[in-house]
Protein backbone atom coordinates (compact mmCIF):
# COMPACT_ATOMS: atom_id res chain seq x y z
CA UNK A 1 0.00 0.00 0.00
CA UNK A 2 2.93 2.61 0.27
CA UNK A 3 5.02 3.39 -2.54
CA UNK A 4 9.19 4.76 -2.65
CA UNK A 5 8.04 8.12 -4.65
CA UNK A 6 8.14 11.61 -4.20
CA UNK A 7 4.29 11.84 -5.33
CA UNK A 8 3.18 9.40 -2.72
CA UNK A 9 4.95 11.12 -0.01
CA UNK A 10 3.63 14.02 -1.26
CA UNK A 11 0.31 12.65 -1.60
CA UNK A 12 0.53 11.31 2.40
CA UNK A 13 1.72 14.95 3.37
CA UNK A 14 -1.32 16.68 1.96
CA UNK A 15 -3.33 14.12 3.87
CA UNK A 16 -2.07 14.52 7.07
CA UNK A 17 -3.99 16.10 9.98
CA UNK A 18 -0.97 17.18 11.64
CA UNK A 19 0.51 18.59 8.73
CA UNK A 20 0.46 22.14 10.26
CA UNK A 21 2.81 21.66 13.24
CA UNK A 22 5.54 21.03 11.26
CA UNK A 23 5.74 25.36 10.17
CA UNK A 24 5.67 25.61 14.07
CA UNK A 25 9.02 24.41 14.25
CA UNK A 26 12.05 25.91 13.62
CA UNK A 27 13.95 23.33 11.60
CA UNK A 28 17.91 23.17 11.49
CA UNK A 29 19.36 24.37 8.20
CA UNK A 30 23.24 23.39 7.97
CA UNK A 31 25.61 24.51 5.72
CA UNK A 32 22.89 26.36 4.00
CA UNK A 33 20.73 23.06 3.41
CA UNK A 34 17.83 21.94 5.15
CA UNK A 35 17.89 19.00 7.03
CA UNK A 36 16.28 15.40 7.33
CA UNK A 37 15.70 16.20 11.23
CA UNK A 38 15.40 12.64 12.63
CA UNK A 39 16.73 12.74 16.30
CA UNK A 40 13.48 13.97 18.10
CA UNK A 41 14.30 10.82 19.85
CA UNK A 42 17.49 13.18 21.39
CA UNK A 43 16.71 16.48 21.53
CA UNK A 44 13.40 17.50 20.34
CA UNK A 45 13.39 20.84 17.86
CA UNK A 46 12.49 24.15 19.14
CA UNK A 47 8.47 24.89 18.74
CA UNK A 48 8.42 28.93 17.51
CA UNK A 49 6.20 30.08 20.56
CA UNK A 50 9.38 29.16 23.06
CA UNK A 51 10.42 32.53 22.29
CA UNK A 52 7.29 34.02 23.38
CA UNK A 53 6.70 32.00 26.38
CA UNK A 54 10.43 32.85 27.86
CA UNK A 55 9.68 36.61 27.04
CA UNK A 56 6.77 36.64 29.10
CA UNK A 57 8.54 35.66 32.18
CA UNK A 58 11.64 38.26 31.31
CA UNK A 59 9.10 40.84 30.80
CA UNK A 60 7.58 40.19 34.52
CA UNK A 61 10.40 39.69 36.12
CA UNK A 62 11.91 43.08 34.46
CA UNK A 63 9.17 44.70 35.27
CA UNK A 64 7.67 42.70 38.98
CA UNK A 65 11.03 41.37 40.40
CA UNK A 66 10.37 39.43 43.40
CA UNK A 67 6.70 40.24 42.85
CA UNK A 68 6.07 38.55 39.95
CA UNK A 69 5.67 35.05 42.03
CA UNK A 70 2.02 36.50 42.75
CA UNK A 71 1.31 39.14 40.37
CA UNK A 72 2.87 38.01 37.20
CA UNK A 73 0.62 37.03 34.53
CA UNK A 74 1.50 33.30 35.15
CA UNK A 75 2.89 33.86 38.83
CA UNK A 76 5.74 31.74 39.21
CA UNK A 77 4.97 30.69 43.02
CA UNK A 78 2.15 27.90 41.14
CA UNK A 79 3.67 28.29 37.66
CA UNK A 80 4.47 23.84 37.64
CA UNK A 81 0.79 23.88 37.86
CA UNK A 82 0.40 25.24 34.28
CA UNK A 83 1.98 21.91 32.96
CA UNK A 84 0.14 19.58 35.48
CA UNK A 85 -3.31 18.90 32.95
CA UNK A 86 -0.97 19.20 30.13
CA UNK A 87 1.29 16.58 31.63
CA UNK A 88 -0.80 14.46 32.60
CA UNK A 89 -2.45 13.97 29.38
CA UNK A 90 0.26 12.52 27.67
CA UNK A 91 1.26 10.31 29.58
CA UNK A 92 -2.14 9.03 30.38
CA UNK A 93 -2.41 10.03 34.39
CA UNK A 94 -4.38 12.04 37.00
CA UNK A 95 -3.40 15.46 37.82
CA UNK A 96 -2.55 14.42 41.09
CA UNK A 97 0.07 11.72 39.92
CA UNK A 98 2.36 14.22 38.04
CA UNK A 99 4.53 17.15 38.51
CA UNK A 100 7.36 18.51 36.46
CA UNK A 101 10.74 19.07 38.23
CA UNK A 102 14.48 18.85 38.19
CA UNK A 103 16.10 16.52 36.14
CA UNK A 104 15.34 12.92 34.95
CA UNK A 105 18.57 11.17 36.53
CA UNK A 106 18.05 13.12 39.81
CA UNK A 107 14.51 12.24 39.89
CA UNK A 108 14.72 8.48 39.58
CA UNK A 109 17.03 8.57 42.37
CA UNK A 110 14.45 10.62 44.24
CA UNK A 111 11.96 7.89 43.43
CA UNK A 112 13.97 5.01 44.49
CA UNK A 113 13.90 6.44 47.55
CA UNK A 114 10.63 5.76 48.15
CA UNK A 115 9.93 3.18 46.01
CA UNK A 116 13.45 0.57 46.69
CA UNK A 117 12.98 0.16 50.17
CA UNK A 118 15.20 -3.61 50.57
CA UNK A 119 14.76 -5.06 53.42
CA UNK A 120 15.24 -9.12 54.87
CA UNK A 121 15.87 -10.70 51.73
CA UNK A 122 13.41 -8.52 49.18
CA UNK A 123 16.77 -6.83 47.67
CA UNK A 124 16.68 -7.57 44.25
CA UNK A 125 15.91 -5.17 41.28
CA UNK A 126 15.21 -6.14 37.49
CA UNK A 127 16.04 -4.14 34.97
CA UNK A 128 17.19 -4.95 30.98
CA UNK A 129 20.40 -5.04 30.33
CA UNK A 130 22.68 -2.82 28.55
CA UNK A 131 19.93 0.25 29.73
CA UNK A 132 21.10 3.81 29.37
CA UNK A 133 24.44 4.19 31.17
CA UNK A 134 22.62 6.66 33.80
CA UNK A 135 20.29 4.31 34.64
CA UNK A 136 22.73 1.81 35.39
CA UNK A 137 24.91 3.98 37.46
CA UNK A 138 21.76 4.75 39.25
CA UNK A 139 20.93 1.40 40.08
CA UNK A 140 24.13 0.45 40.94
CA UNK A 141 25.41 3.29 43.37
CA UNK A 142 21.70 3.03 45.08
CA UNK A 143 22.00 -0.48 45.63
CA UNK A 144 25.73 0.46 47.33
CA UNK A 145 23.94 3.31 49.16
CA UNK A 146 21.92 0.18 51.22
CA UNK A 147 25.30 -1.48 51.81
CA UNK A 148 24.27 -3.79 49.27
CA UNK A 149 26.22 -6.13 46.48
CA UNK A 150 25.23 -4.82 43.00
CA UNK A 151 26.66 -7.86 41.02
CA UNK A 152 24.08 -9.90 43.41
CA UNK A 153 21.36 -7.82 44.02
CA UNK A 154 20.85 -6.64 40.15
CA UNK A 155 19.26 -8.81 37.79
CA UNK A 156 19.98 -8.10 33.97
CA UNK A 157 17.03 -9.49 31.55
CA UNK A 158 19.29 -10.08 28.30
CA UNK A 159 18.23 -10.66 25.00
CA UNK A 160 18.87 -14.84 23.98
CA UNK A 161 22.01 -15.32 22.45
CA UNK A 162 21.69 -14.28 18.73
CA UNK A 163 18.68 -11.64 19.46
CA UNK A 164 18.54 -8.24 19.63
CA UNK A 165 15.16 -7.40 21.52
CA UNK A 166 14.48 -8.86 24.91
CA UNK A 167 11.66 -11.53 25.23
CA UNK A 168 9.52 -10.43 27.54
CA UNK A 169 8.34 -13.61 28.60
CA UNK A 170 11.91 -13.52 29.90
CA UNK A 171 11.28 -10.68 31.69
CA UNK A 172 7.95 -12.29 33.33
CA UNK A 173 9.75 -15.30 33.92
CA UNK A 174 12.95 -13.91 35.62
CA UNK A 175 10.42 -11.90 37.78
CA UNK A 176 8.36 -14.52 39.09
CA UNK A 177 11.26 -16.74 39.90
CA UNK A 178 12.68 -14.20 41.73
CA UNK A 179 9.12 -13.95 43.79
CA UNK A 180 10.09 -13.10 47.24
CA UNK A 181 13.45 -11.63 46.89
CA UNK A 182 12.37 -9.29 44.45
CA UNK A 183 12.29 -5.61 45.94
CA UNK A 184 11.74 -3.26 42.76
CA UNK A 185 11.46 -3.66 38.54
CA UNK A 186 13.25 -0.76 36.96
CA UNK A 187 12.63 -0.61 33.18
CA UNK A 188 13.31 1.98 30.92
CA UNK A 189 9.59 1.85 28.94
CA UNK A 190 11.05 1.99 25.64
CA UNK A 191 14.66 1.16 25.01
CA UNK A 192 16.73 3.45 23.76
CA UNK A 193 18.86 1.58 21.89
CA UNK A 194 16.66 -0.75 19.88
CA UNK A 195 13.62 1.35 20.15
CA UNK A 196 11.74 -1.74 21.76
CA UNK A 197 8.50 -1.04 23.56
CA UNK A 198 7.59 -3.21 26.49
CA UNK A 199 4.40 -3.90 27.54
CA UNK A 200 4.52 -2.33 31.10
CA UNK A 201 0.66 -3.18 32.22
CA UNK A 202 2.09 -6.72 32.36
CA UNK A 203 5.10 -6.25 33.63
CA UNK A 204 3.19 -4.00 36.42
CA UNK A 205 1.13 -7.01 37.27
CA UNK A 206 3.77 -9.03 37.12
CA UNK A 207 6.07 -7.36 39.61
CA UNK A 208 2.65 -6.86 42.18
CA UNK A 209 1.71 -10.44 42.12
CA UNK A 210 5.20 -11.38 43.73
CA UNK A 211 5.07 -7.80 46.41
CA UNK A 212 7.84 -6.08 44.65
CA UNK A 213 7.43 -2.03 43.18
CA UNK A 214 7.53 -1.11 39.87
CA UNK A 215 8.78 1.63 38.10
CA UNK A 216 9.46 2.80 34.24
CA UNK A 217 12.44 5.32 32.93
CA UNK A 218 10.19 6.88 30.27
CA UNK A 219 12.96 9.29 28.38
CA UNK A 220 12.03 7.57 25.18
CA UNK A 221 8.33 7.14 25.59
CA UNK A 222 6.85 10.39 27.21
CA UNK A 223 5.38 12.17 23.89
CA UNK A 224 6.09 9.43 21.71
CA UNK A 225 4.08 6.31 23.36
CA UNK A 226 0.10 6.72 24.20
CA UNK A 227 1.09 5.66 27.83
CA UNK A 228 -1.73 4.87 30.22
CA UNK A 229 -0.06 5.15 33.58
CA UNK A 230 -2.86 5.37 36.10
CA UNK A 231 -4.45 2.71 34.19
CA UNK A 232 -1.57 0.28 33.91
CA UNK A 233 -0.99 0.42 37.51
CA UNK A 234 3.12 1.49 37.53
CA UNK A 235 3.81 2.37 40.65
CA UNK A 236 6.12 5.84 39.45
CA UNK A 237 7.99 6.97 36.32
CA UNK A 238 10.11 10.04 34.91
CA UNK A 239 10.94 11.03 31.98
CA UNK A 240 13.36 14.10 29.98
CA UNK A 241 11.09 16.28 28.03
CA UNK A 242 13.82 17.59 26.17
CA UNK A 243 13.43 14.22 23.37
CA UNK A 244 9.70 14.04 22.19
CA UNK A 245 8.52 16.63 24.28
CA UNK A 246 9.99 19.43 22.68
CA UNK A 247 11.57 21.29 25.81
CA UNK A 248 15.44 21.90 25.39
CA UNK A 249 18.24 21.20 26.01
CA UNK A 250 18.75 20.14 29.49
CA UNK A 251 15.15 20.94 30.04
CA UNK A 252 13.07 19.99 33.20
CA UNK A 253 12.19 16.29 34.03
CA UNK A 254 8.45 14.91 34.31
CA UNK A 255 7.61 12.08 37.20
CA UNK A 256 4.46 10.31 37.98
CA UNK A 257 3.11 8.31 41.72
CA UNK A 258 0.51 6.94 41.14
CA UNK A 259 -2.74 7.71 43.12
CA UNK A 260 -2.51 5.33 45.92
CA UNK A 261 0.68 6.11 47.25
CA UNK A 262 1.11 10.12 46.00
CA UNK A 263 -1.83 10.47 48.46
CA UNK A 264 -0.17 8.90 51.39
CA UNK A 265 1.87 11.29 53.28
CA UNK A 266 3.38 8.63 55.30
CA UNK A 267 5.71 7.53 51.76
CA UNK A 268 8.93 7.87 52.96
CA UNK A 269 10.88 10.81 50.74
CA UNK A 270 13.47 13.30 50.82
CA UNK A 271 11.53 16.55 51.76
CA UNK A 272 12.35 20.00 50.01
CA UNK A 273 9.71 23.17 51.06
CA UNK A 274 8.37 23.03 47.79
CA UNK A 275 6.96 20.00 48.28
CA UNK A 276 5.73 20.91 51.86
CA UNK A 277 1.84 21.79 52.32
CA UNK A 278 1.29 25.26 50.93
CA UNK A 279 -0.51 26.41 53.83
CA UNK A 280 2.66 26.16 55.88
CA UNK A 281 5.10 26.16 53.51
CA UNK A 282 6.02 29.84 54.69
CA UNK A 283 5.68 29.47 58.52
CA UNK A 284 9.23 28.42 57.99
CA UNK A 285 8.96 25.48 60.46
CA UNK A 286 9.76 21.89 61.76
CA UNK A 287 7.75 19.31 60.69
CA UNK A 288 7.83 18.22 57.14
CA UNK A 289 4.10 17.92 55.90
CA UNK A 290 4.08 16.72 52.36
CA UNK A 291 1.30 18.09 49.72
CA UNK A 292 -0.41 14.58 49.29
CA UNK A 293 -0.25 14.85 45.44
CA UNK A 294 2.76 13.96 43.37
CA UNK A 295 3.69 17.87 44.34
CA UNK A 296 5.03 16.25 47.99
CA UNK A 297 7.97 15.25 46.19
CA UNK A 298 8.89 18.60 44.99
CA UNK A 299 12.01 19.81 46.25
CA UNK A 300 12.61 23.28 45.07
CA UNK A 301 10.78 26.64 43.66
CA UNK A 302 10.07 25.91 39.83
CA UNK A 303 12.65 26.49 37.08
CA UNK A 304 10.28 29.23 35.05
CA UNK A 305 12.49 29.82 32.47
CA UNK A 306 13.12 25.73 32.03
CA UNK A 307 9.28 25.39 32.09
CA UNK A 308 8.52 28.31 29.92
CA UNK A 309 9.54 26.10 26.48
CA UNK A 310 8.19 23.35 28.23
CA UNK A 311 4.80 25.13 28.54
CA UNK A 312 5.07 26.17 24.87
CA UNK A 313 5.36 22.64 23.65
CA UNK A 314 2.68 21.04 25.68
CA UNK A 315 0.28 23.45 24.23
CA UNK A 316 1.08 22.57 20.84
CA UNK A 317 0.64 18.73 22.21
CA UNK A 318 -3.01 19.89 23.62
CA UNK A 319 -4.05 21.11 20.24
CA UNK A 320 -2.73 18.23 17.88
CA UNK A 321 -4.15 15.28 21.33
CA UNK A 322 -1.73 12.38 21.90
CA UNK A 323 -4.53 9.71 19.95
CA UNK A 324 -3.31 12.20 16.47
CA UNK A 325 -0.35 11.83 17.24
CA UNK A 326 -0.03 7.98 17.71
CA UNK A 327 -1.74 7.08 14.87
CA UNK A 328 0.64 9.49 12.26
CA UNK A 329 3.59 7.76 14.53
CA UNK A 330 2.59 4.25 13.27
CA UNK A 331 2.15 5.12 10.11
CA UNK A 332 4.71 7.60 9.44
CA UNK A 333 7.23 4.87 10.82
CA UNK A 334 5.45 2.44 8.92
CA UNK A 335 6.65 4.54 5.65
CA UNK A 336 10.28 4.64 6.83
CA UNK A 337 10.52 1.12 7.74
CA UNK A 338 8.84 0.29 3.71
CA UNK A 339 11.38 2.73 2.10
CA UNK A 340 14.54 1.09 4.36
CA UNK A 341 13.34 -2.20 3.61
CA UNK A 342 13.29 -1.52 -0.49
CA UNK A 343 16.95 -0.53 -0.46
CA UNK A 344 18.68 -2.86 -0.81
CA UNK A 345 22.90 -3.08 -1.25
CA UNK A 346 25.71 -5.38 -1.67
CA UNK A 347 28.11 -3.00 -0.22
CA UNK A 348 26.51 -2.37 3.26
CA UNK A 349 24.22 -4.85 4.83
CA UNK A 350 21.58 -3.45 7.09
CA UNK A 351 18.99 -4.63 8.74
CA UNK A 352 16.26 -2.80 11.22
CA UNK A 353 16.29 -4.44 14.87
CA UNK A 354 13.33 -2.69 16.38
CA UNK A 355 9.96 -4.72 16.28
CA UNK A 356 7.99 -4.97 13.03
CA UNK A 357 5.28 -4.88 15.64
CA UNK A 358 3.13 -1.56 15.90
CA UNK A 359 2.60 -2.46 19.26
CA UNK A 360 6.01 -2.64 20.48
CA UNK A 361 7.77 0.28 19.25
CA UNK A 362 7.00 4.11 18.98
CA UNK A 363 8.22 6.67 16.46
CA UNK A 364 11.77 5.13 16.28
CA UNK A 365 13.74 2.79 14.02
CA UNK A 366 16.79 1.58 14.73
CA UNK A 367 18.99 0.41 11.98
CA UNK A 368 22.44 -1.87 12.52
CA UNK A 369 24.53 -1.73 9.72
CA UNK A 370 27.15 -4.61 9.31
CA UNK A 371 30.81 -3.48 8.68
CA UNK A 372 30.72 -0.61 7.29
CA UNK A 373 28.19 0.98 9.57
CA UNK A 374 29.87 4.30 10.98
CA UNK A 375 31.02 5.14 7.30
CA UNK A 376 27.71 5.06 6.34
CA UNK A 377 26.65 7.09 9.31
CA UNK A 378 29.12 9.84 8.46
CA UNK A 379 28.28 9.81 5.00
CA UNK A 380 24.67 10.41 6.19
CA UNK A 381 25.63 13.30 8.29
CA UNK A 382 27.71 14.83 5.54
CA UNK A 383 24.39 15.05 3.22
CA UNK A 384 22.32 16.49 6.33
CA UNK A 385 20.85 13.73 8.07
CA UNK A 386 20.64 14.31 11.55
CA UNK A 387 20.61 10.77 12.73
CA UNK A 388 21.94 9.40 15.74
CA UNK A 389 24.72 6.51 16.22
CA UNK A 390 25.28 4.03 19.17
CA UNK A 391 28.06 1.73 19.35
CA UNK A 392 28.05 -0.83 18.52
CA UNK A 393 26.84 -0.47 14.63
CA UNK A 394 23.68 1.27 15.10
CA UNK A 395 22.07 4.52 13.26
CA UNK A 396 19.33 5.30 15.32
CA UNK A 397 16.39 7.69 13.59
CA UNK A 398 12.98 8.73 14.54
CA UNK A 399 10.57 10.27 12.45
CA UNK A 400 8.33 12.38 14.92
CA UNK A 401 5.17 12.99 14.03
CA UNK A 402 4.60 16.76 15.35
CA UNK A 403 7.11 17.85 12.68
CA UNK A 404 8.76 15.63 10.68
CA UNK A 405 6.70 14.64 7.20
CA UNK A 406 6.68 11.67 4.45
CA UNK A 407 8.62 13.41 2.01
CA UNK A 408 11.58 13.70 4.89
CA UNK A 409 11.35 9.76 4.87
CA UNK A 410 11.12 9.50 1.11
CA UNK A 411 14.03 11.89 1.22
CA UNK A 412 15.69 9.80 3.90
CA UNK A 413 15.34 6.91 1.16
CA UNK A 414 17.27 8.49 -1.20
CA UNK A 415 20.16 9.52 0.64
CA UNK A 416 20.60 6.62 2.73
CA UNK A 417 20.46 4.51 -1.76
CA UNK A 418 23.00 7.35 -2.38
CA UNK A 419 25.31 6.87 0.42
CA UNK A 420 25.43 2.95 -0.42
CA UNK A 421 26.64 3.34 -3.88
C1 LIG B 1 17.97 10.48 27.70
C2 LIG B 1 17.95 9.53 28.82
C3 LIG B 1 18.40 9.89 30.10
C4 LIG B 1 19.01 11.24 30.33
O1 LIG B 1 19.04 11.59 31.68
P1 LIG B 1 19.19 13.12 32.13
O2 LIG B 1 19.17 13.03 33.59
O3 LIG B 1 18.06 13.89 31.53
O4 LIG B 1 20.50 13.62 31.59
C5 LIG B 1 18.28 8.97 31.13
N1 LIG B 1 17.76 7.74 30.91
C6 LIG B 1 17.33 7.35 29.69
C7 LIG B 1 16.73 6.01 29.49
C8 LIG B 1 17.43 8.23 28.62
O5 LIG B 1 17.04 7.85 27.40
Amino acid sequence: MYQNTLEFAKQKDEQDELKSFRNRFHHPIINGEPTVYFTGNSLGLQPKAVKDYINVELEDWAQWGVEGHFHGRNPWFSYHELLTKKMAKVVGCKPIETVVMGSLSTNVHLLMVSFYRPEGKRTKIICEAKAFPSDQYILETQVLHHRLNPEETIIEISPRAGEELIKEEDVLKAIAETGDELALVMIGGVSYYTGQLFDMKTIAAAGHAVGAKVGFDLAHAAGNINLQLHDWNVDFAAWCTYKYLNSGPGGVSGIFIHERHATNKDLVRFGGWWGQDKDTRFLMEKGFDPIPTAEGWQHSNAPIMLMAPLNASLDLFEEAGMERIGEKRDDMTAYLEFIINSIKSDKVEFEIITPTDKTKRGAQLSIAAKGQGKKLFDILTERNVIADWREPNVIRIAPTPMYNSYEDCWKFGQILSESIQ
